[in-house]
């Protein structure tokens, strides 16, 4: 299948790379990356456009603190302006829309006011620690912007649906923090940005990968639970799938870590954590998929084609793996899970050539697969629901 095939099913929800390695250039025609917020060539100002999914050259605007996108970039008459977190240590390049009369609804770009409680920026490791999870982030949201999925914060935009992150310390004495999800608040024990300490953690736990990203992806799994399959349509083939979520969800965790996982997680789950428990399964298969999304994305834009640039044998998932064989979009699906197995297989070689630990440590079941499909087919969903209401709004905006 050639490489536009392939794009086009990760753009099926997803319109276009959002952190396109190779995609981006600054107006000297230098490459610039996702984090830039200068042209390390000419030093022109550099900023993220979320909605256009781009890093464009800003030119200035009428004040001081007010820009426009450089001339060839779309939405060249709108004015922005710069995170107010660009100097603080988020570091973050993202600039925000002003409304056409001027007025600036929000100082923080979409995805600085995801956040409620931010660590102590008073001493320099919880500084280093809020920089590193930014970073983790702003991949993050905008893979998440891009799917078509909602992001609203819980604090300035959406309060009853919205999500929202807390990035603590556990304090000196007393209970620790921890990292988990609740009720639309994200938590994040901060200590999982220090390496030393995330790797110890790891190896404790008798993980084959722990992130800040990983952490991050998997939480936001909880919440799209809680608003895209939590009663909705899709609860009764959730519970088919994943198993029922009503089974005691502290009980299973105290068994967790009492017995270690369950037997026989491998042709279940996609880790052992998934095993746990239905939402945790959830939890894992989704991080996973935007693993898979983020990843095979960035090859592509790299011109990295997996069927034609990686010769190595991998058997291949059939259709009957799939959640939904019969679903029309399904041979390209199976096929780009075809190709993620080849370029991980291939992504994994590389880093033994290299003394590494796997790129990917994580043999996938046909189960695993249904999984993702599943995933796959809510996201499509949302994804299509939020464009058939942004062309209405279109509409609706033209016929005024
Ligand atoms: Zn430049
Ligand atoms: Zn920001
Ligand atoms: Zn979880």
């Amino acid at each position: 299948m050639p490489i536009d095939d392939l794009r086009l099913l990760s753009s099926r929800a997803s319109k276009t790379t959002a952190v396109a390695p190779a995609g981006f250039h600054c107006k000297c025609g230098e490459p610039v990356f996702f984090r830039n917020s200068r042209c390390v060539s000419c030093n022109s100002p550099l900023g993220y456009e979320p909605n256009l999914r781009k890093i464009v050259t800003l030119e200035p605007g009428a004040t001081e603190d007010l820009w426009r996108l450089g001339e060839d970039a779309e939405n060249s008459g709108q004015l922005y302006r710069r995170c107010d977190n660009l100097f603080s240590a988020a570091a973050c390049n993202w600039i925000v829309p002003v409304s056409d009369n001027g007025a600036i609804q929000q100082t923080l770009c979409q995805c600085c006011r995801l956040d409620r409680t931010i660590p102590d920026l008073s001493n320099a490791a919880d500084q280093e620690a809020y920089h590193r999870i930014s970073i983790a982030k702003r991949r993050l949201v905008a893979c998440l912007i891009t799917l078509g999925l909602p992001v609203a914060s819980r604090i300035s935009e959406d309060v009853e649906h919205g999500v929202a992150f807390d990035f603590l310390r556990s304090p000196s004495v007393g209970p620790r923090i921890l990292t988990g999800y609740e009720n639309g608040i994200i938590t994040l024990n901060i200590e999982e940005a220090e390496d030393s300490r995330r790797e110890q953690i790891r190896l404790e736990m008798g993980e084959a990968y722990r992130t800040l990203l990983g952490h991050l992806r998997h939480e936001t799994g909880h919440y799209y639970w809680d608003r895209l399959i939590a009663g909705t349509a899709w609860i009764d083939d959730f519970r088919d799938l994943f198993g029922d979520e009503r089974e005691d969800y502290a009980a299973a965790l105290q068994t967790r870590y009492q017995q270690g996982p369950p037997l026989g997680w491998e042709a279940r789950c996609v880790s052992a954590y998934a095993g746990v428990h239905p939402w945790e399964d959830w939890a894992e298969t989704w991080a996973h998929y935007l693993h898979m999304m983020d990843t095979i994305d960035c090859a592509l834009g790299l011109g990295l084609d997996p069927d034609s640039s990686i010769e190595m044998e991998v058997k291949p998932f059939t259709a009957d793996a799939l959640f939904r064989p019969e679903d029309p979009e399904g041979p390209r699906f199976l096929h780009f899970i075809n190709s993620w197995t080849r370029l991980t297989a291939a992504l994994n070689e590389l880093s033994r050539a290299m003394g590494f630990n796997d790129f990917y440590p994580f043999v996938w079941s046909p189960r695993v697969v249904a999984k993702l499909h599943f995933v796959h087919l809510v996201v499509c969903d949302i994804g299509a629901a939020a464009e058939s209401e942004s062309s209405t709004t279109a509409e609706v905006a033209e016929l005024k």
